[in-house]
């Protein structure tokens, strides 16, 4: 049997889109699950729109999702781009003279021809058949040039393109692993160019060549490229060469039902990653916007996709990219994660936001700061968010949030002085959460006094916020020193 070759070919356009994702991902797992192999091409022909730095971009999306290439462009050790295989370049630009021979058998077999249409006339042509409400597209002027009239044009220099020479009946038809049976008909498709003027090849070239000649097996693509599909085949047709397998996948729209994109939000993957969501939670998310495993279970871990998938349950229509369900995919994986593998996740997104290092550093602290601000985040970013106040030397609120409801202030400080006391006497090893909350609960009913009067104050004493977590929590994480210290700025501030 053939080997599965799968491919993922974006354009280095900028930022490498979820979209993109969606379709590397499924490539990596049909790839995976038939022990094949998963290439990255970068399809960089259009030179209008380059990004620079998209490339880099494309490959440390892929490799952050632990779904790197095993051919084509990818990283080496040093984190430098490279590219590895045998069927190189891997990037279209370095790929020209390849093209060029094609398109001239493809000229020879009259299957493509030159054309030299000014853009004068192309705009005018397209003006008209709007004007007329008839479908847009080349009208096969050049198609009958004759030969000394071509060749005279060509020593002249003229700028021209390379057509091609679409047959204009019949249907072309395929069998899509997604969408079942598609067909065309071949007189609605238009001449397309194949070579562009500055002699780069057009996406619809490189793109056949390139697939036949790294012999990819599964060609998986979102489904904006179904009417590209049949001047594909048209083309392995006349090459005579081999079809790999189609399959379209679902679109990725908003909660509006419009396409994603840049000017509705976060779309690229790195948008996420830097707001902390994990590689885990977004690739758990993406799988499940095209595709479902006919059963209840939503968390899947990367080896438990490759297992569990198969294009039979990849979904037909468009696939709404919803955010929440994004965020409780990403709770359940900061769950799902031990805290230490956590807190390594998070130690980057605490330095950037400008954390004590020496707190960072220090393990047991920053571990339960991490315990304690996943509780009540969606991402890597909010642990931080939520948990500010464990880093701060001093805390600054207003001295009446110390108050309990119908309690008052000197009651705070009555209460705040005597439980500031009894937590003195602890002794080190007493100093857990269990620990501390056992006792001081304890404290309060032998005195009989109302948990709120006590535990209020003592929580804003330590905490600064109106909500926050419970104070035994913080009291863990802070250390006896330093939520004495806090609670004896809280007497203070009554004063
Ligand atoms: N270069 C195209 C893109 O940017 C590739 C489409 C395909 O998979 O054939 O998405």
């Amino acid at each position: 049997m053939k080997k599965i070759r799968t491919r993922i070919p974006p354009s280095p356009t900028g930022m490498f889109h979820v979209g993109s994702l969606l379709s590397a991902l499924f490539d990596y797992l049909y790839a995976k699950k038939n022990g094949g192999d998963f290439l990255l091409r970068i399809e960089d022909t259009d030179r209008e729109r380059l990004v620079e730095g998209s490339t880099e971009n494309i490959v440390e999306s892929l490799h952050w999702a632990h779904i790197p290439p095993d051919e084509g462009v990818t990283f080496d050790t040093h984190q430098h781009l490279t590219q590895v295989g045998e069927k190189g370049p891997y990037i279209q630009s370095e790929r020209l003279d390849i093209y060029k021979k094609y398109v001239h058998q493809l000229l020879e077999q009259k299957d493509a021809y030159y054309c030299f249409c000014t853009k004068e006339r192309l705009d005018d042509l397209r003006k008209m058949q709007e004007m007329n409400k008839q479908p847009t597209g080349y009208d096969g002027h050049c198609k009958t040039l004759s030969t000394e009239n071509v060749q005279k044009k060509l020593d002249a220099n003229s700028p021209h393109v390379v057509r091609l020479n679409m047959p204009d009946e019949g249907t072309t038809t395929w069998t899509d692993l997604v969408r079942d049976n598609v067909s065309f008909e071949n007189k609605l498709i238009d001449d397309q160019v194949l070579m562009k003027t500055d002699g780069f090849p057009t996406y619809h070239l490189a793109v056949v060549v390139d697939d036949h000649l790294m012999e990819i097996s599964h060609v998986f693509r979102g489904e904006e490229w179904l009417s590209s599909t049949p001047k594909h085949i048209v083309l392995y047709d006349m090459f005579g060469w081999e079809k790999p397998v189609y399959g379209h996948l679902p679109l990725l729209v908003n909660e509006k039902r419009q396409k994603l994109s840049k000017r509705h939000g976060d779309v690229s993957v790195f948008d996420f990653k830097n707001k902390g969501y994990l590689p885990e939670a977004m690739v758990n998310f993406v799988a499940f916007l095209g595709w479902n495993p006919g059963t209840e279970q939503e968390i899947f871990t990367l080896e438990e996709l490759v297992q569990a998938f198969s294009f039979e349950k990849v979904n037909k229509s468009a696939a709404v990219f919803n955010y929440e369900k994004l965020d409780w995919y990403n709770k359940e994986w900061m769950k799902k994660l031990s805290i230490e593998e956590l807190a390594t996740r998070a130690k980057p997104f605490f330095a950037a936001a400008g954390s004590d290092e020496e707190m960072i550093n220090d393990l047991s602290f920053f571990e339960g700061v991490v315990r304690l601000g996943r509780e009540r985040a969606n991402t890597l970013a909010d642990i931080v968010t939520n948990t500010t106040f464990l880093f701060a030397d001093s805390l600054s609120y207003e001295t009446e949030l110390l108050k309990w409801k119908k309690s008052d202030l000197p009651d705070a400080k009555e209460k705040l002085a005597q439980l500031s006391e009894f937590l003195s006497t602890f002794a080190k090893e007493a100093w857990t959460e269990e620990g501390i909350e056992q006792a001081v609960m304890g404290w309060i009913k032998e005195r009989t006094y109302g948990v709120g009067d006590v535990l209020w104050p003592t929580r804003v004493a330590l905490s600064g916020q109106q909500y926050s977590p419970g104070p035994f929590e913080i009291m863990t994480v802070l250390g006896k020193e330093k939520s004495l210290q806090r609670i004896g700025e809280g007497l203070a501030k009554i004063s």
